[in-house]
């Protein structure tokens, strides 16, 4: 049922619900409350609390304006209470600024109901602006719900076409129509559909507001663990890789693993050598030493006959890897190709060629290896490296390049626990959560940009010290419309002529691929003692001789950003140094800069960038189509989600297309709830 067809709701109405993606009645009717008013009870002026709302019974002993014409005009109006029938003693003002147009709504000796939170204004309780009704109409005593601001639509209209909705033959009929299996409401003992959007809409008392939030808490992490589990498909039978012992390759690496790469390792061959498809997620700080991983993982595929494909989000760190890969595999016989876009038509049919006849064991690239055209011999095993960049459907394209081959995803952006469950929830997870023996903590400053002299002092002896420094910048290159932020351009330019003596180099974005490898291999090498840079160098860059981060107009970037940025140094034995510069002393500001300083924990910075942002933000609802409410909800109750997950493993190994007629009202939740996108079975 279109929402037009309700009475009152006419096409300026319709649009502003249409811009908050209510289109139906049901659309209408599962937009609930936010809060309840507590219109119970009227409480006598006397024991009126201050801040606490209620609702007030009184009769008009006068009428006042103040204020000269037309500027300032303020209307007093002052009840006695009358709410326990007789008159009683005290006063209420109900102040109206600009009200002067109200002074005829109000009529001396007669009595009203108002609502509203009381203040103390010049020794006297007040309310300002309540709303107000004539005591001789209907009043409705009741808990009134309130509604998330729609501009166009008053909470008045909702609550009317809320009533209209429910009481409507339509609603009874059909949205009314339980679709989660009667046995699962049974368990955690919840009221059916029609009855909880009653409640949730009208409750008689707070005891139904809660039986129905618990509702719809149960349905939405049941919805969302179908949706996932939608969303991976059926258990699909792989190859098994029995052969190659990961420690012969361990034990070639220049440096022990640590405790939690160990364990990671041990999972990742435990899952290559079973038939089931692997499908993990591997979530490690920067710096944690995923490569190692990653790289024992192709080591086995390629032990046991088959390729291995490494995706990386951009080419600089594609080439990078690919560079550290042919060296550490050559002792091993392994052959390693890259396959990057902008390299030649020539060169890319050489490596597809190899890739198609099995010539290349590893291929290393970027979002070239997703390309139509690109074929592999046997590919046993797909790495991606910064999933988050990729998504979801890039994913299962470069799966599509194998039958079922083993997966395994790199994620250095430590995403809070609850939030990786809807973002990964299809996928094992280990984490590497501790630092190679000996890194010491880097040491983050957060100045203004005052003390850019002393900073940048600072930098030289670094550099006089043998070190090499990142500096970086916002944008690439000046921009009227953004006054006061600096660019790389000009920093690049005024850094040359402070640093005379020294390399100073920049790298963006939009620079050349080829001009962009050869600055990195330049830096990598020690050749470049200074390099400015924009976020290009985010990701995966690895030069342990680099010791300094200093990052300008700080803030302009993440929390989550800037962690990333700082986990570029740090990465050898030397102590290493982050600065944040900042111009701006705002609040949030502020406390990025402090959560930056007081911590190095990627997993407490990821957190805090979720309170301070939210997670609409850090994973827009276009990237994985689960509506933030949905995530709210995740993330404030993980313990249900946990506990349900059995449940819909029962409800998905019963009816896996969820088309059979007791789960076809669930399917079509799963839809409304997860978007079109990614529902390949729907
Ligand atoms: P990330 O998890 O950010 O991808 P890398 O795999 O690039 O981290 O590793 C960062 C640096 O730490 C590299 O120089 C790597 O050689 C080194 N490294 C990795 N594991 C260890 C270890 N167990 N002991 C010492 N250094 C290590
Ligand atoms: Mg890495």
């Amino acid at each position: 049922m279109n929402i037009e067809e309700l009475k009152g709701l006419g096409p300026k109405k319709a649009q502003a619900f249409a811009n908050k993606e209510i289109y139906s009645a049901e659309d209408l009717v599962r937009t609930l409350p936010v809060d309840y008013e507590d219109r119970r009870h009227v409480t006598p002026m006397a024991a009126l609390t201050v801040g606490q709302p209620a609702l007030v019974k009184g009769r008009v002993i006068g009428i006042r304006q103040g204020g000269s014409w037309k500027r300032n005009r303020v209307l007093v109006v002052t009840l006695i209470d009358t709410s326990s029938g007789a008159e009683g003693p005290g006063g209420l003002e109900l102040v109206f600024f600009n009200g002067y147009y109200l002074s005829r709504a109000f009529k001396n000796g007669a009595e009203y109901y108002c609502f509203g939170k009381p203040s103390l204004g010049k020794g006297r309780i007040q309310m300002i602006h309540p709303e107000f009704s004539r005591a001789d109409e209907e009043q409705e005593l009741a808990l009134l719900p309130v509604y998330p601001v729609i501009s166009g639509v008053s909470q008045r209209d909702m609550r009317k076409f809320e009533k209209q909705i429910l009481a409507s033959a339509y609603f009874r009929r059909t949205i009314a129509e339980e679709y989660v299996p009667a046995w699962y409401l049974e368990k955690y003992e919840l009221p059916q559909i029609g009855e909880a959007l009653m409640d949730a809409h009208f409750p008689s008392d707070f005891a139904d507001v809660r039986r129905a939030k618990k509702r719809f808490l149960y349905e939405d992490m049941l919805l969302l663990h179908l949706g996932l589990l939608m969303m991976k498909g059926p258990d699909a039978e792989g190859t098994a890789f029995p052969d190659g012992d990961i420690q012969d390759y361990i034990s070639s690496l220049p440096f022990p693993l640590t405790g939690a790469q160990r364990r990671t390792a041990e999972q990742v061959a435990a899952d290559m050598e079973s038939s089931r498809p692997m499908n993990r997620l591997i979530q490690g700080d920067v710096g944690s030493g995923k490569t190692a991983v990653a790289e024992i993982a192709l080591y086995k595929v390629v032990k046991n006959g088959c390729q291995g494909a490494f995706m990386m989000p951009t080419e600089i760190l594609a080439r990078q890897q690919y560079e550290g890969l042919k060296e550490r595999f050559a002792p091993f016989g392994i052959r390693v190709g890259l396959l990057i876009g902008s390299m030649s038509a020539a060169d890319k049919n050489a490596v597809l060629e190899e890739m198609a006849s099995g010539a290349v064991d590893v291929v290393v690239g970027t979002h070239a290896l997703i390309q139509p055209g690109v074929r592999f011999a046997h590919l046993g095993l797909v790495i991606t490296d910064e999933q988050h960049r990729f998504g979801v459907r890039q994913r299962s394209l470069i799966k599509e390049k194998g039958t079922e081959p083993d997966c395994l995803v790199m994620s250095a952006t430590p995403i809070p626990r609850t939030l990786a469950m809807i973002l990964f929830g299809d996928m094992d997870v280990s984490a590497i959560d501790e630092l190679p023996a000996g890194r010491k903590p880097i040491l983050t400053k957060a100045v203004t940009g005052k003390s850019r002299d002393k900073v940048y002092n600072f930098v030289r002896e670094e550099i006089d010290k043998g070190r090499q420094a990142y500096v970086v910048c916002p944008l690439i290159e000046d921009s009227e419309s953004m006054d006061g932020v600096r660019s790389a351009v000009s920093v690049y330019e005024e850094l040359g002529k402070r640093f005379r003596d020294k390399e100073v180099a920049l790298l963006h974005g939009e620079m050349p691929p080829a001009e962009k490898a050869e600055i990195m291999q330049a830096f990598n090498a020690g050749d470049i003692d200074i390099l400015v840079s924009t976020v290009v160098i985010e990701v995966g860059i690895n030069v342990p001789n680099a010791t300094v981060m200093v990052i300008e107009n700080s803030e302009r970037f993440g929390l989550s950003q800037m962690h990333q940025l700082r986990g570029r140094v740090g990465r050898g034995a030397e102590q290493s140094y982050c600065v944040l510069i900042t111009e701006d002393l705002g609040e949030t500001a502020l406390a990025r800069a402090k959560t930056m300083t007081e911590s190095n924990d990627g997993f407490y910075i990821a957190e805090k960038d979720l309170e301070l942002r939210g997670p609409g933000e850090i994973f827009g609802d276009r990237q994985h189509g689960v509506p933030s409410s949905h995530i709210f909800n995740l993330i404030n109750n993980p313990s249900i989600f946990e506990q349900v997950r059995e449940d819909a493993a029962k409800v998905y190994a019963d009816h896996p297309d969820l088309l059979d007629a007791e789960s076809q009202g669930m399917a079509k939740q799963v839809a409304r709830i997860f978007g079109r996108d990614i529902r390949p079975t729907l």
